[in-house]
């Protein structure tokens, strides 16, 4: 399978979006498995996105860029090659993982909940420092320093380093599920999963009314800005299952820095991280936290109908097909139930 090289962000997603249809075209020919041409230069080998994940049942490859290439124009030439992999593959039974929560409980309206999550799974060829180790670090950072300053915030802040990300949202899905009675209470869920470039505002899920609500809550660290908030709904980390169950919620968006051409790969590792950048993302981070904590404006949980009216109005719904998470919310496995409750309208 023939690719272009990746270069940025929009790249990365594009592979995203195409790997659905490349994969059922190639299934519906009857191949035995898929070889990609990396499309990362230089001998970089990276996970490659499978959107059919778990259900996948045909081996599925990345061959390194230069090789891959090499071996397509001998193709062309008409010449014959065969390929020889070895796939060492180790599988076992279901084994349960944990999420690491804390939290700062809240002195006036403590069963209000404002999370804030960074996934502390990874990719096991690099060390998985822009994804995710830099943001799990960042938010421990952010709890650390409002304990060492005492602030006491209005609501509780509860930090969440979720477990099995990559393999499905897994440990939000099991949180959102877990939780289920008190998401009425949850006035924000953020998610931190786009590297450790500079945070230059929150894709905030296609609620106008959300981001003015931000903009407040940055206020303070103004002068890291300039911030500006992108109101789409985002899918593919964290914030997925909270959506589906209509709590407000915000993706950070950071600048692509170094994140696309190191991303699942080899080379996802801390040299790629400015310290001093990531400190800054804390600050940014720490405002954001307190500002949900401590504001008067509470956005009501979304009904079923509601979120169906938001995957019918925007491409969430196509994000979702490219995940391979569509059915499991047309179904209702995944997502509100029809027959719950509204929240209260406003407060
Ligand atoms: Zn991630």
């Amino acid at each position: 399978m023939d690719t272009t090289e990746l270069k940025n962000v929009d790249d990365l997603f594009r592979e995203y979006a195409e790997a659905a249809e490349i994969e059922q075209r190639a299934f519906a020919a009857g191949v035995a498995g898929v070889v990609y041409v990396g499309s990362r230069p230089n001998n970089l080998l990276y996970r490659h996105n499978v959107s059919v994940g778990m259900r996948n049942t045909r081996p599925m490859m990345v061959m390194e860029r230069d090789g891959a290439l090499r071996a397509q124009r001998l193709l062309r030439t008409g010449k014959a090659l065969t390929l020889t992999a070895e796939l060492d593959l180790q599988i076992g039974p279901a084994y349960e993982s944990y999420n690491v929560i804390g939290e700062i409980r809240g002195s006036t309206r403590p069963d209000e909940v404002v999370v804030l999550g960074a996934h502390l799974d990874s990719w096991d060829l690099g060390t998985g420092a822009l994804d995710n180790g830099a943001n799990v670090v960042a938010l421990i950072d952010v709890a650390r320093q409002m304990k060492r300053l005492g602030i006491k915030p209005a609501r509780t802040l509860r930090f969440a380093l979720w477990n099995g990300e990559e393999q499905g949202m897994f440990g939000s899905e099991g949180y959102v599920k877990a939780h289920a009675a008190e998401l009425d209470k949850h006035v924000m869920a953020s998610s931190f999963d786009i590297g450790c470039g500079r945070i230059n505002g929150f894709f905030t899920g296609g609620r106008p009314e959300l981001p003015p609500l931000v903009d407040v809550a940055l206020e303070p660290v103004k002068g890291l800005g300039p911030f500006t908030q992108v109101d789409v709904p985002i899918v593919g980390t964290d914030n997925f299952d909270f959506m589906l169950h209509g709590v407000p919620n915000l993706v950070a968006n950071q600048e692509p820095a170094l994140y696309g051409p190191n991303y699942h790969a080899r080379s996802d590792e801390l040299d790629k991280c400015d310290p001093q950048q990531l400190r800054l993302n804390t600050a940014i981070t720490g405002a954001l936290a307190y500002g949900f904590a401590q504001m008067e404006a509470k956005l009501p949980r979304q009904s079923r109908a509601q979120v169906e009216e938001l995957v019918r109005t925007t491409d969430l719904g196509q994000q979702m097909k490219s995940f391979g998470h569509y059915e499991d919310w047309t179904s209702g496995k995944r997502g509100r139930k029809a027959n719950a409750s509204v929240g209260p309208a406003t407060r």
